[in-house]
């Protein structure tokens, strides 16, 4: 087997978090090697963030036009081409692959490796029948949908299979309520699809604060959206005229021309070497790592989804970044706060989230929580026929009210958060959010005029 060595850095995987830190490695100065057997960009440009919203803006359109009327436009919508859609979708895509990889390859002279990589020891890696060895290793392998064991499983599809779909399924079941089955199921029921979503858990979107999910569902309901939770599925089956999916107590749904798995994701590290290297692993197949990103051997480090940290896009980035300039740059306390991550979930209405859920403070914080919260119908929808609500709460603790949490539904909350996340990190309070003059007329200005009457207590 020929082995290439004098890199300063190999990097397994070329999505979110891999190509972030090439990227700024070889800015460095750093000979790098980027290993990735599909086409750069990883989920969010192939099968995550991306195509979704773009898929989501056109979703927008097809609201717009609902309610175009009220604004005195004639509108007659002849048709709709998902497939037109999913084309413009498709070449998109490819569009920024296509240039990542100019850019790596050419630009900053990176040595891109096409295939799967897989550890062989502690400095280096094997792809294809050549070895590869660099005094650095950075794991970004990613992750991949979750299919639970169940009978006839393998009749549904996932995420990847959803962004797979040439034609729009009439009668769609989403068999998860995270954050990836309400964007879904938003999607095709504003496409025209009749759509059910279960979940095991009680409610949508577990781990949000409780406004945001029961508002969700609530508008999801409105929207003729079935909901059905808890729903523990036990099988899905095929019959003349679709798939049934059976549940625990007899219970059955359907059928459905399409059924989607949205039932959480799994790491890609089963086969990447890892115990030939002598990397730690969770049972879950996490690998874990230091505030550093450090895995347990010195010179491998991971970073992004298959750490178990949180799955987002610039959270990978970022812990990439960071980590190239502790190594190549001599910032040696560079790491990513974890802390006050913003997100946002692009479901209809989309919502955000940055801090702690009134939950979380209520427990860390006891007593000394105070919640604002206000619900309204926006100023978009006086004139229009279909509405969509709004909801925000401020969670703030202590004497000084320090907003602590902030979560909101409704249009605009995915551009509206980002700028109250640099208010929350930066540690601000509800005096700071009161004495800012709002900016009217926006839903935006809700959040820095709360009052005494809005306060939940
Ligand atoms: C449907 C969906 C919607 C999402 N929407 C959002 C969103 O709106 N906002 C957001 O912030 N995040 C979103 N995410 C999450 C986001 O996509 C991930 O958090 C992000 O891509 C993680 O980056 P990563 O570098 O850890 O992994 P990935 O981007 O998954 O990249 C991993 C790469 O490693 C490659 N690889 C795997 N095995 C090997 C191997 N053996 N050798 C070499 N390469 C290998 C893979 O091919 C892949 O390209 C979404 C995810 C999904 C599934």
């Amino acid at each position: 087997m020929s082995t290439t060595q004098g890199y300063d850095l190999i990097v397994l995987g070329g999505g979110s978090g891999g190509l972030a830190a090439a990227e700024r490695a070889a800015q460095l100065g750093k000979r790098v090697a980027l290993i990735e057997p599909h086409a750069l960009g990883g989920t969010c440009v192939n099968l995550g963030c991306v195509p979704k919203k773009l898929m989501w803006y056109g979703s927008q359109v097809a609201e717009s036009l609902r309610n175009a009327a009220g604004f005195g436009f004639d509108v007659e919508v002849k048709s709709f081409s998902w497939k037109k859609l999913v084309d413009a979708r498709r070449a998109r895509v490819k569009g920024i692959g296509d240039w990542w990889e100019g850019y790596a390859t050419k630009d900053l002279g990176i040595e891109l490796v096409k295939g799967y990589g897989r550890l062989v020891n502690a400095n280096t890696v094997e792809v294809g029948g050549v070895e590869y060895s660099a005094p650095h290793i950075v794991l970004s392998t990613g992750g991949h949908p979750f299919v639970p064991p169940v009978a006839g499983a393998e009749l549904g599809i996932t995420s990847d299979g959803f962004f797979a779909l040439d034609e729009l399924p009439k009668r769609v079941a989403i068999l998860g309520g995270g954050y990836i089955g309400v964007e879904i199921a938003g999607l095709m029921r504003s496409f025209g699809a009749e759509v059910t979503v279960a979940d095991i858990a009680p409610r949508v979107l577990m781990p949000f604060d409780l406004m945001l999910s029961e508002t969700l569902s609530q508008h999801m309901l409105h929207e003729g959206i079935e909901l059905h939770m808890p729903f523990k599925t036990s099988g899905l089956r095929k019959t003349d005229d679709g798939i049934v999916i059976d549940g625990a107590e007899d219970k059955t749904l359907g059928a459905f021309d399409c059924v989607i798995w949205a039932a959480g994701r799994k790491p890609n590290t089963a086969s990447i070497g890892l115990e030939a290297a002598g990397i730690e692993v969770q049972p879950n197949g996490f690998v874990p790592t230091d505030e550093y990103q450090n895995t347990n051997v010195p010179g491998i480090y991971a970073i992004g989804d298959m750490t178990g940290r949180l799955a987002l896009t610039p959270v990978a980035v970022a812990a990439g970044r960071r980590l190239m300039m502790r190594l190549f740059a001599g910032q040696t306390h560079a790491k990513l706060d974890y802390n006050n991550v913003p997100s946002v979930v692009f479901s209809h209405p989309p919502m955000g989230s940055v801090g702690l859920t009134e939950a979380q403070a209520r427990e860390e914080f006891g007593t000394a929580v105070s919640v604002y919260q206000t619900g309204f119908t926006p100023m978009k929808y006086a004139m229009a026929a279909h509405k969509s609500p709004t909801a925000m709460k401020l969670v703030c603790a202590g004497v000084d009210e320090k907003v602590v949490g902030i979560h909101i539904i409704g249009d605009g909350a995915d551009e509206m958060l980002q700028g109250f996340a640099v208010a929350v990190k930066a540690g601000l309070t509800k005096a700071d959010f009161d004495n800012t003059v709002a900016i009217h007329p926006t839903s935006s200005e809700e959040l820095v005029t709360l009052k005494a009457s809005d306060r939940l207590d």
